[in-house]
């Protein structure tokens, strides 16, 4: 179903004019920012209600702030911009994040914003993988409201996040690991440009006698209505030396936490498969980087 009730396209250059707008058309009313999923949404019918569009691209929020605590990317940082942060290449701990922004393509990367691939609550996209499994908080702003959230709690449903309507991700939120860590993450594609059959990010700490201190492992492409954490893998991990064995067993783990969907790209049992196949590749390039 197209947008056939959209009634007015908002160009605001200040929040308070976000807010006017919102205050007119409430649920109705879109946000758009690199404004590259918006025919995702209406492939889904889900832009049937929509009557109002809210571009933000003149608000700012774009670009990426690093200091010794991490990182603060703002929500209208295109993956262009991102690719090129240096610490990208630097730090195997945000591993995962490089990794993931090699796969859309260079039209893609030019409009899709961190913002808008978190606030999408698109279960086939890369990015949230990756930031999930580096544990992403997130500033929101609603008529100068703020409030902060864990990545995970932005997710409510296949398509569906927890913001009101009218609040806006401004920032997505990286703290630097203290220690030893180191993250990656692969995805199963079926073409080049298309979306995850499966997508897989692994994060491990280690403490200084080299077991594992903290680890977070993530899996998106169709094993849930969002990206899942699989803490029954995690749990295999944690106080213990990693080894490919004991990668493979926590691997094996994951599918205690997830539920692969059907669809045209593949069976549920094809993404079962792959989703242990893919983790375990994604936990080993994590440990090979660690070491
Ligand atoms: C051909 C193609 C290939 C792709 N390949 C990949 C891939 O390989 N890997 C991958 O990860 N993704 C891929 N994608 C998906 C891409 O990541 C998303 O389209 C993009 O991230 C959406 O961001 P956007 O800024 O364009 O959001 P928009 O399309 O503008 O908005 C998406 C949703 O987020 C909401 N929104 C946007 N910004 C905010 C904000 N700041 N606060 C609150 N709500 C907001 C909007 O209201 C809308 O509901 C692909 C998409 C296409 C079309």
């Amino acid at each position: 179903m197209a947008l056939v009730k959209l009634k007015e396209f908002c160009i605001p250059d200040k929040p308070e004019q976000v807010d006017a707008c919102v205050a007119k058309y409430g649920e109705n009313a879109l946000i758009l920012a690199g404004g590259s999923f918006i025919h995702g949404l209406e492939a889904r019918g889900l832009l049937s209600e929509v009557e109002a569009l809210v571009d933000i691209r003149k608000l700012g929020f774009a670009g990426v702030t690093a200091a010794a605590g991490g990182l603060h990317i703002g929500a209208m940082t295109t993956f262009a911009q991102l690719e090129q942060l240096p610490e990208l290449g630097s730090a195997p701990w945000l591993g995962a994040l490089k990794d993931a922004l090699t796969y859309p393509p260079m039209q893609i990367k030019n409009a899709a914003t961190v913002g808008g691939c978190l606030a999408a609550a698109c279960p086939f996209f890369d990015i949230p993988t990756a930031l999930l499994a580096l544990d992403c908080k997130l500033s929101t702003n609603k008529a100068g409201a703020k409030r902060e959230m864990n990545l995970a709690d932005l997710f409510s449903g296949l398509f569906e996040n927890s913001l009101e309507p009218g609040e806006l991700i401004i920032e997505a939120k990286l703290a630097k690991p203290a220690g030893r860590a180191a993250s990656a993450f692969i995805k199963l594609e079926g073409t080049a440009n298309d979306l995850a059959i499966v997508n897989a990010a692994a994060y491990i700490a280690l403490d200084g006698s080299g077991q594992c201190q903290e680890a977070r492992i993530t899996l998106g492409g169709g094993v849930g209505d969002n990206v899942v954490r699989s803490s029954s893998a995690e749990q295999v991990l944690l106080g213990q030396k990693l080894t490919e064995e004991l990668l493979q067993r926590a691997a094996d783990a994951v599918g205690q936490d997830i539920q692969p969907m059907a669809d045209h790209r593949a069976s549920a049992a094809y993404r079962l498969a792959m989703a242990k196949v893919f983790t375990k590749r994604a936990l080993s390039l994590a440990l090979s980087r660690l070491n």
